[in-house]
């Protein structure tokens, strides 16, 4: 017996977390399956955001940056994105973007392997990550004479050798949702004398994550995806303490150094996670992706990520249950791990058409989700937002885009510059 609709309703009068939804502006009409690439708007966000403009920016000026705290921002949201991500309060900033980010701990491992190791020339990644973690590492092996070389998760553990300076991984794949096993892969590299770096774009704030458990070197991730933060906010930077102060980072802006309002012509790195800031906060956004981690720490007295991987969880089966059994003969296959146990928040389907046009079928009819190259069809599962009937609507717009092939259109099958 398939789920049916009422079954969804009935678990969504049951679900601990429904109350969360209300913290969030939602589109009337809209099912939002995407809020692993562009989380949803909180409601407190337009307010904030206005408040800072009118009131910090308008009114008291310049002045802000001490009575307002706009300087401590990186620090202060710092700290909240920290208890997400099992990093203690001081180790983590929020700064500049993931790729910049990348670039700093990149470097500042490769730094530290070579001091201790010269001959380890290798850099060890996945060829399906993320393509901007490939670029950023491609960029610094060439300039720095490093060797980058890119496996399929099965092949990572032959590579953890003495060649091996820094392994680099997302731990959840964009594309297919897979979850790499953060302590054991970091241990690993360990014993084998290599440092690691862990993207955490598509792990903050979707699952319970742990880098001080999993005595992780480096990390790095986004604040626009899991974190509602808004369009371009900054990314965070996280380093172990016995790393954070080892080396400047390449990026030895003014923001990073002990003293930035002593104007000394000389840099002096500040202590700890805080020369890893570059350049002046941008302190709108800022102060938007503040509200956006707030909606998480929400969920801290309903049992917070634990809580919400569940949810998450019972989310992504059910619309693999409903999508494999009502759109079964329209060529559709499982593109992330049948095992919960290893899937971040996100299924995707690949169809041999590709799947675009069929992604932009269900846009029109308010169902997002999203489409990436050569052939899967993405969707995300927020449990901060997403009911189970969401999900059981979303399939059944599935399943009539399918029946009715509207995704033939010619309509749906121009490609937009954003896929
Ligand atoms: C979203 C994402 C990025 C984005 O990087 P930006 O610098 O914000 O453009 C990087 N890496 C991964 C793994 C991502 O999922």
């Amino acid at each position: 017996m398939t789920t049916t609709r009422q079954d969804c309703l009935a678990r969504d009068a049951a679900d601990p977390l429904r109350e969360l939804r209300d913290l969030f502006d939602l589109p009337e009409g809209t099912i939002y399956l995407d809020g692993n690439s562009l989380g949803v708007m909180p409601r407190a966000t337009p307010q904030r955001v206005a408040q800072v403009v009118q009131d910090e920016w308008g009114r008291d000026l310049i002045k802000s940056w001490n009575t307002a705290g706009w300087i401590h921002l990186p620090q202060r949201v710092g700290d909240k994105i920290a208890q997400l991500v099992g990093a203690g309060p001081g180790e983590l900033v929020v700064a500049d973007s993931t790729s910049v980010n990348l670039f700093k701990v990149l470097t500042a491992a490769l730094r530290i392997t070579d001091e201790d190791a010269p001959e380890r020339n290798v850099i060890v990644s996945e060829r399906s990550n993320f393509p901007t973690d490939l670029y950023i590492a491609e960029g610094l092996a060439r300039s720095q004479g490093y060797e980058l070389v890119l496996v399929e998760p099965d092949e990572i553990a032959a590579h953890l050798n003495e060649r091996l300076a820094v392994l680099m991984l997302t731990q959840v794949n964009y594309r297919t949702g897979r979850v790499h096993d953060m302590a054991a892969l970091t241990a690993a590299a360990h014993r084998a004398g290599a440092l690691v770096v862990w993207d955490l774009c598509h792990s903050a704030g979707a699952i319970p994550v742990d880098l001080t458990g999993a005595d992780a070197d480096f990390a790095v991730g986004c604040g626009y995806k899991y974190l509602n933060g808004g369009p371009g906010a900054p990314a965070f930077v996280w380093a172990h303490p016995r790393h954070a102060g080892r080396f400047w980072q390449p990026l030895s802006g003014w923001m990073g150094h002990a003293e930035p309002f002593e104007f000394t012509p000389e840099y002096r790195p500040a202590t700890g996670i805080t020369r890893y800031l570059c350049g002046t906060p941008p302190v709108i956004s800022l102060a938007a992706l503040e509200c956006g981690v707030d909606t998480l720490l929400a969920a801290q007295p309903l049992g917070g990520l634990a809580a919400l991987r569940r949810k998450s969880i019972a989310l992504t089966e059910l619309f693999i249950e409903l999508v494999e059994s009502r759109c079964q003969g329209h060529g559709l296959s499982l593109a992330s791990p049948r095992d919960a146990g290893i899937r971040g928040s996100q299924v995707c389907f690949a169809h041999e058409s590709g799947g675009y046009a069929m992604v932009q079928a269900l846009i029109a009819r308010g169902v997002i989700g999203d489409f990436r190259a050569p052939d899967v069809l993405r969707f995300g599962f927020t449990p901060l937002y997403t009911s189970h009937a969401d999900v059981w609507d979303a399939v059944e717009h599935f399943v009539q885009v399918l029946e009715k092939e509207e995704w033939r259109e010619a309509r749906f099958n121009q490609r937009a510059a954003v896929t």
